[in-house]
């Protein structure tokens, strides 16, 4: 539980009791009195957060991300509708529910508050009873809402990324590393003989294969903004974002080995006892040098070549230099 004054410092003795898993809860009024009445409310079943003005609020909500805020209307500065605003035009704070809590009970204040994106109102002086009510359908609400944008984005097999969120994230790595002239890198990989796996020991077998694989794949990734998709049937695709080619062949060689390292058994593949799996890269020195369709298709045709050259390997190129293997 956090309770911040305007320097971020904790204002009140904190209470104690499981932090990590309490809901957040961000309380945002100018009056310490208004944020007293609603701290008492919440103190001992949520992680509270507190701002008194309409910055502080707008910053805290940023770093700490909270399931709800209570939201002042009547701040100097900014507003409660100004700082509402802000929270639903940006991106990460857009889909945190905002209840307000003001002293003014009349249609027009309530349509408003409704009109920039807030799920309800509170009247002051509040009822607990009601407050507590009120904040607990909203976070459910949200929390539901929270699960369901997830799973559009997660593949039921593996659990990793799916190519929906894969087409979605390299076109946004993509402007993102060209605006800030880095470089972006992909890896695709395919299971070698995988059709013969599955023929020998059964789909079941070739699912779990799969899973063990992504696993592997997202375990050994380094980066914060690294992250891997699955792109088909048996095959995954890694987006580094301002990584060199140097660091993606790299990193490619070692998922390789992490990949035999399983030791899953194939009797029926050429390249090895077990399961290998091929990586083909390609990489844009800085990424407005080309399209996303043009690192997605060098990355195929390195994947092609990987495969040509006898599989269980990483073969690629940087789109800046001439071929390397
Ligand atoms: P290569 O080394 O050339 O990549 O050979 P391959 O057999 O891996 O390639 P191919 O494209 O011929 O076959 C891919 C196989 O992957 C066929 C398909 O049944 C299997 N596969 C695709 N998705 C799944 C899945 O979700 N579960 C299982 N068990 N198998 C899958
Ligand atoms: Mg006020
Ligand atoms: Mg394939
Ligand atoms: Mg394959």
């Amino acid at each position: 539980m956090s309770l911040l004054t305007q320097g971020g410092e904790p204002a009140l003795v904190p209470t104690c009791g499981p932090l990590p898993n309490r809901p957040k809860l961000l309380i945002v009024d100018d009056q310490a009195i208004n944020v007293q009445a609603l701290y008492q409310v919440f103190a001992a079943s949520h992680q509270v957060f507190v701002a008194t003005s309409g910055e502080q609020a707008l910053t805290i909500a940023r770093d700490k991300l909270p399931d709800l805020i209570l939201l002042d209307i009547e701040m100097p500065d900014l507003d409660g509708y100004t700082v509402c605003e802000r929270l639903k035009a940006n991106d990460a704070t857009r889909n945190i529910p905002v209840i307000f809590v003001t002293a003014r009970n009349d249609s027009a204040t309530e349509t408003k508050g409704l009109e920039v994106g807030a799920v309800d109102f509170i009247a002051k002086p509040f009822n607990p009873t009601v407050v507590r009510a009120r904040v607990k359908t909203h976070m459910t609400l949200k929390a539901q809402s929270d699960l369901l944008r997830q799973m559009v984005f997660i593949d039921g097999l593996t659990g990793v990324y799916n190519r929906r969120f894969f087409d979605e994230r390299i076109a946004a790595e993509s402007r993102r590393c060209a605006r800030n002239n880095a470089p972006l890198a992909l890896i695709l990989v395919d299971v070698d003989h995988f059709k013969r796996y599955n023929d020998r020991y059964g789909h079941q077998a070739g699912d779990e294969c799969l899973r063990r694989i992504a696993a592997t794949l997202q375990s050994n990734l380094k980066r914060p903004a690294d992250f891997v998709a699955r792109y088909g049937g048996e095959e995954f695709a890694c987006i580094l974002p301002e990584t060199e080619f140097s660091g993606a062949m790299a990193l490619a060689e070692l998922l390789e080995k992490k990949v035999r390292a399983l030791c899953i058994d194939h009797a029926v593949s050429d390249v090895a006892e077990f399961v290998s799996a091929s990586f083909g890269i390609a990489e844009y020195p800085i990424a407005s040098q080309g399209s996303v369709e043009a690192l997605i298709s060098t990355a195929d045709a390195q994947l092609y070549r990987a495969k040509a050259e006898g599989r269980g390997r990483a073969c690629g190129v940087s789109l800046g230099q001439a071929p390397a293997s």
